[in-house]
């Protein structure tokens, strides 16, 4: 059972954090504003219609790129402070990316994709090895290692994707869309795995449009024209054993 200490200090924190873009004269402004704290340990969506600022966000949050205002403070680290090597650096140690479009090296194999993040770490091959095959049977892949990626199905290529993100053991999983293109059943399978990794402690991140793919996480904060305009809690995940079907009780719907 996975448990939010509200004492801690929160993994992370982003206080008036706006971004603006020039397109020619028009200033965008994609995040304006946005207060939030996320301790370690919870699953948290973000949920808003197209161009509402939620890939934006993501990209400050991963430290892929930085705001024209306000402070983010990543594991009570300022990043502002750092220069971008620093921010390179965290970004390989803390964070971990799962995309839509799984961005898998194509001439690489299972195992090659997942070692990747390693090599910057300056991890030694057979630990390289040893961590990623690790990796790869924790999202049931462990007799694929040796696919590339056009030999495996959309969701085996997404798992690709989980196990490199988890390789090096991140802070924080962020995934944008994840599910964005799987087809129903398989985005399931992908959205277990990331219940189970929540479960087994990890820190996760959803980016999505979809309001039940949103429903998974125990938190979901809406987005809309840059800002925050909701943050709830609610109780865990999906379809439960112990809930009754969908359509087995009296419903208030006509
Ligand atoms: P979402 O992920 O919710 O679809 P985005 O964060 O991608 O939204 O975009 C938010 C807004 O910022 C949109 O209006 C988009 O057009 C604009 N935007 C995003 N990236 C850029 C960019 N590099 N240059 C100019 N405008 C951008
Ligand atoms: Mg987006």
């Amino acid at each position: 059972m996975s448990v939010v200490d509200k004492d801690a200090p929160p993994l992370l924190e982003l206080i008036g954090i706006c971004k603006r873009y020039l397109m020619g004269e028009v200033e965008v402004r994609a995040l304006d504003d946005v207060h939030l704290r996320i301790a370690r340990n919870e699953y948290v969506s973000f949920i808003g219609p197209s161009g509402s600022g939620k890939t934006t966000l993501m990209n400050i949050v991963g430290c892929l790129d930085r705001p024209s205002a306000g402070t983010y403070l990543l594991n009570g680290h300022n990043v502002e402070d750092m220069d971008d090597n620093q921010l390179a650096g965290i970004r390989n140690r803390e964070i971990g990316f799962v995309f839509q479009n799984f961005n898998l090296l194509g001439r690489a194999d299972a195992l090659h994709n997942v070692m990747q993040p390693l090599v910057y770490r300056g991890v030694p091959l057979a630990e390289r090895r040893r961590l990623a095959a690790a990796a790869l049977e924790r999202v049931g892949l462990g007799d694929r290692m040796d696919h590339r990626p056009n030999q495996l199905s959309g969701g085996q290529r997404q798992r690709v994707a989980i196990a490199r993100a988890l390789v090096g053991d991140p802070s924080i999983l962020l995934a944008d869309e994840p599910t964005g293109n799987l087809d129903t059943a398989t985005a399931r399978e992908i959205m277990a795995m990331f219940a189970a990794l929540h479960a087994a402690g990890n820190t996760i991140i959803l980016v999505t449009h979809d309001p039940e793919v949103a429903a998974h996480a125990r938190r979901t904060v809406t987005i809309r024209d840059g800002r925050i305009i909701g943050d709830n809690l609610h109780a865990a995940s999906g379809p439960r054993a112990d809930a009754p079907a969908p359509d087995a009780g009296t419903s208030a719907a006509p």
